[in-house]
């Protein structure tokens, strides 16, 4: 599908993979919306590339819905591409010390990442369905969800994360296959390690460590090094089903 005059929702728009994200298919000619959880932060975001905002907690549907129905009226149509980059990144053991269970941080981290994730896609495909097809292979719209490198690759700390990304990495081909009969693809990433805010906390020898960790580029990644392959992933009708590593052929070690 070609960016251009399309119309785009991008979660977690108003930091890192997310506004990268928004930023590039706004300079491709899309017209954005922002969803955030912050909304002076997705205005902020959604003002500098003639975008709209739109503020929820994902992990809350009925927020969600009321989001999407917000983004649509100042869109003046559905999404036809969606990107879900809103997320958080919590670590604890399972069992921590003295004997300390960490089920908040998984039913937190599985509310936002998985559940809000489930959400945000359910009122994407729903809306999208009843657009006009386009383009030569007649699709109506694009799905890209995020996971991460430890989906495969979890490290000690990880098991709420991992399993959140590992979900959103295998419910990619259900969905797509689901959404087939409506001309919508389903996609998601896996991105390894990239400056954002989720990771400009790593105190410098913990980021240089990481760095060397990385087979090559032997750096962070870009952000708009995913924006780019969000790019890819719509341009291209081919892509569908899947769930592709960024990642600079890291492998994450075991802690
Ligand atoms: P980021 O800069 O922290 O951006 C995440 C955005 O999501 C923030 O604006 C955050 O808002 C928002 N958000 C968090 N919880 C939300 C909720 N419940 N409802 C709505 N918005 C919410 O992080 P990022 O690095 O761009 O991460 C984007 C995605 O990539 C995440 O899913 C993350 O797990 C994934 N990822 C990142 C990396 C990495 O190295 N950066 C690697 C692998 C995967 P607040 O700041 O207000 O909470």
């Amino acid at each position: 599908m070609q960016i251009a005059q399309q119309t785009a929702l991008v979660t977690g728009g108003g930091s890192g993979l997310g506004a990268a994200t928004a930023r590039r298919l706004a300079g491709l000619g899309a017209k954005v919306a922002i969803l955030d959880f912050d909304l002076a932060r997705a205005q902020s975001v959604a003002d500098s590339i003639g975008g709209v905002a739109v503020q929820a907690d994902v992990s809350d549907e009925a927020a969600v819905e009321a989001a999407f129905n917000q983004a649509i009226d100042k869109l003046g149509s559905a999404p036809r591409i969606t990107v879900s980059c809103a997320g958080i990144g919590l670590a604890a053991r399972i069992v921590g010390r003295e004997g300390k269970l960490s089920t908040d941080v998984f039913t937190k981290t599985l509310q936002v990442n998985l559940f809000g994730t489930y959400f945000v896609m359910s009122h994407a495909a729903r809306a999208m369905a009843d657009l006009e097809p386009v383009g030569d292979s007649n699709e109506r719209g694009v799905i890209i969800n995020t996971s991460s490198v430890a989906w495969q690759d979890g490290q000690l700390g990880q098991a709420a994360y991992a399993a959140s990304k590992g979900a959103i990495a295998s419910l990619c081909l259900p969905a797509a296959r689901e959404f087939s009969r409506s001309g919508i693809r389903v996609m998601a990433i896996a991105p390894g390690l990239f400056e954002t805010a989720m990771t400009e906390t790593l105190p410098d020898d913990v980021r240089t460590a990481i760095s060397a960790t990385i087979p090559f580029p032997s750096r962070l990644g870009h952000a708009d090094e995913y924006a780019q392959l969000v790019e890819q992933i719509v341009t291209n009708p081919f892509l569908n089903g899947t769930t592709i590593r960024l990642d600079g052929a890291v492998r994450l070690p075991p802690r």
